[in-house]
């Protein structure tokens, strides 16, 4: 029997939020040091470890092959899993759903089954100055393979009307920055792109884990995220995609079952979601993000993220007070990014994890987005409705100290 793999459609009742219980979920928070590194990768509540341990102690099985007990019961939890992730976005169906790797593989599946067959050359890519690499180079790739061009955006509004034209096939931007935590009108951007015919690109990376999304209202084409920064496992990603434009779409993976027949002249290939996902999928991960996502119904995430709004407040206000300091991420945000005059960011970083404490510090993968900031790197510390003001204080005394060492 496949435990750990159980879904709880509709524990919907009884929802709150209290940060004791939230925290009591998570035993790495059992440990001496501070996370303030989320935005990298969430930490992992227990019942994520528990549903992959069942899995690789008890259960191990193939999915969508083998026809034993346990692997016709793994075949249908990753397709159960595949309808709590068309829930989770709002999806009209389950089949709009595809298991990748990560945000990453998402968004170069979007590059080279879409946009490589649809652009010409000379068509154009416009993509956000906001943009995490993954949502830059793919672009970059697939406009070099087809003479098409990418138009560099600043992600304001006007701009965009000013920009996109009949030659613009694609516009890809952020849900949410990480590195400024800025979040973009989705519903504007959605009307203007889809005005021009073109479709829209959103990367959920950040996005998923602090706001809701709708991609049916919104009438995003597709989005993309990573199950780990959600608090589930690595290695496993999300791609949502319209059923019109996925139909259409030819694979850019094959091998085992993503194909109705085969010969040596040419195979037929399955339906969509399959015809995407070639090869043994990543099992315990979607059996691990499976029990994430039933975690998660029983939070009332709108209290989590008011609370982790009240905290990126504090944590600001506490910042503020220190001199040499400048911000760059926009207010509230769980995503608080910020420089010390004359002092280099990595070296804070050291100081800090030399003092137990995880932050990132760097170009955070958004180069394009450093020059325009006029920096080669910053600070990041990222919030999650795990973190308390111990955990801030904590951080702003051992910054104090790094300061003090480094000035
Ligand atoms: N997009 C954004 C905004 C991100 O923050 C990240 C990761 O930091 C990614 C995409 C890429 O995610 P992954 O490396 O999990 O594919």
């Amino acid at each position: 029997m496949v435990t750990g793999m159980v879904l709880l459609d509709s524990n919907l009742a009884n929802k709150d939020f209290t940060l004791k219980q939230f925290r009591a979920d998570f035993p790495a928070l059992n440990s001496n040091g501070v996370y303030l590194d989320s935005a990298a990768t969430a930490l992992k509540p227990q019942v994520m470890v528990d549903a992959t341990v069942a899995y690789y102690a008890r259960n191990t099985a193939t999915a969508k092959r083998s026809l034993h007990h346990d692997a016709l019961q793994v075949t249908a939890a990753i397709d159960k899993a595949r309808q709590h992730v068309a829930n989770l976005l709002h999806a009209s169906n389950n089949t709009e759903i595809i298991w990748t790797r990560g945000a990453t593989e998402s968004i170069n599946l979007i590059a080279q089954s879409y946009a490589r067959c649809v652009l010409q050359p000379n068509d154009e890519i416009i993509v956000s100055e906001l943009e995490h690499h993954s949502n830059l180079i793919p672009w970059l790739i697939v406009a070099k393979q087809t003479g098409a061009k990418v138009i560099k955006w600043s992600a304001n509004i006007d701009e965009l009307s000013s920009l996109i034209s009949s030659r613009t096939k694609i516009v890809a931007i952020t849900h949410m920055s990480n590195v400024t935590g800025f979040c973009p009108n989705l519903a504007t951007i959605s009307q203007i792109v889809h005005q021009y015919n073109a479709i829209l690109v959103v990367d959920g990376a950040q996005g998923i884990v602090h706001h809701d999304i709708d991609v049916t209202t919104l009438d995003i084409d597709f989005y993309a995220f990573s199950a780990h920064k959600l608090y589930g496992p690595t290695g496993l990603g999300v791609l949502y995609g319209k059923q019109s434009l996925l139909e259409q779409m030819s694979v850019w993976h094959g091998g085992g079952k993503m194909l109705k027949s085969t010969s040596f002249d040419d195979f037929i290939q399955e339906d969509t979601p399959y015809k995407f996902e070639a090869g043994t999928p990543n099992i315990a991960g979607i059996i691990g993000f499976n029990a994430t996502l039933d975690w998660l119904t029983n939070w009332d995430l709108k209290k989590a993220e008011n609370y982790t709004e009240q905290l990126a407040h504090y944590t600001k206000s506490q910042l503020s007070k220190l001199s040499n300091l400048q911000f760059y991420s926009v207010e509230n945000s769980p995503i608080i990014t910020f420089n010390l005059n004359d002092i280099h960011h990595n070296d804070v970083a050291i100081l800090l994890s030399e003092q137990n404490i995880a932050i990132r510090t760097g170009e955070l993968c958004a180069q394009p987005l450093m020059n325009k900031l006029g920096c080669h790197g910053v600070i990041r510390l990222s919030l999650m409705p795990y973190n308390n003001k111990q955990d801030v204080d904590t951080f702003i005394l051992a910054l104090q100290n790094a300061i003090e060492i480094l000035a």
